[in-house]
């Protein structure tokens, strides 16, 4: 048996003999399935090309672990530590020993966690490789578990993943879309560790939020009200995204470019 990876989003799917027809994540309108057709590959296969682990600080107790080159969506992911155990962020969609061991001399993986559906990489790998550390998936989005494992576990709403680290979930871009507040991040001012629940500006002065990042697919303002209104009682200075960082005055960027956001697809702007 085989666990197959998606070669385009870099999911893990069931162990089976033959990989799967299709890749629901891909073939979902918020993905896609690239011109030259699904492919499968596997960890040994991703391995032998020369993928590997890069574990990398960003800040005091914070540290993206990466593959290198990029892989999937590439997200990187990320590694928390806490005095409870640590928390893996978005795990990428490879491991190898090399890296096993740099996540185990920062204190090893206590708790899996993912955004959404497209970041959960290898999620049940990572787990196994720690002792069968428990993966969260939102309960909303449990249709889109693409290899079930004991590890799993479901939650909604609010969940205390370890002291200090609590995901909320925002919905959006999926039903179960989630941030998780650190509280000791930003040297003790808070940051959100987003994923892509919001996506970060290129500017990295704003945020948005989409059904579909790579489609353009918008979402509606109720549902940026949902991200506006669970983000406001957090306390957070920088935002820690799949793919890029707002330093600092992360809270107000929030508020500031999703009102904008609300006007715009609320038709109170005037035409330019
Ligand atoms: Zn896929
Ligand atoms: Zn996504």
């Amino acid at each position: 048996m085989t666990i197959w990876t998606c070669a385009t989003c870099a999911i893990e799917h069931t162990d089976t003999t033959d990989p799967p027809q299709v890749c629901e994540i891909c073939s979902d309108e918020r993905q896609y399935v690239p011109a030259t057709g699904q492919r499968w590959t596997t960890r040994d296969e991703l391995e032998a090309e020369g993928f590997r682990i890069t574990v990398v600080e960003l800040e005091p107790g914070l540290h993206a672990v990466e593959t290198m080159p990029e892989l999937g969506i590439g997200q990187r992911g990320l590694l928390v530590q806490t005095e409870h155990g640590n928390l893996l962020w978005e795990p990428p969609g490879f491991l190898d020993n090399a890296g096993i061991e740099a996540v185990r001399a920062l204190g090893g993986v206590a708790v899996v966690a993912a955004s959404h559906p497209h970041l959960t990489g290898s999620s049940i790998q990572w787990s196994h490789a720690f002792g069968r550390a428990p993966v969260y998936v939102a309960a909303a989005d449990r249709q889109w578990i693409r290899r079930p494992d004991p590890a799993i576990r479901l939650w909604e709403d609010v969940e205390e993943l370890l002291p200090g680290l609590a995901m909320h979930q925002f919905g959006g871009h999926f039903a179960g879309s989630s941030m998780v507040h650190w509280l000791a991040g930003a040297q003790g001012h808070g940051a959100l560790l987003a994923g892509d629940t919001v996506g970060i500006g290129r500017d990295r002065k704003s945020v948005n939020a989409m059904r579909s990042y790579v489609n353009n697919i918008p979402l509606p303002a109720r549902a940026i009200r949902r991200i506006l209104d669970t983000s406001a009682p957090l306390a957070f200075e920088r935002i820690y995204g799949a793919f890029a960082t707002i330093d600092g005055g992360a809270k107000d960027i929030t508020e500031r470019s999703l009102r904008r956001y609300i006007d715009w697809v609320t038709d109170t702007v005037p035409d330019e």
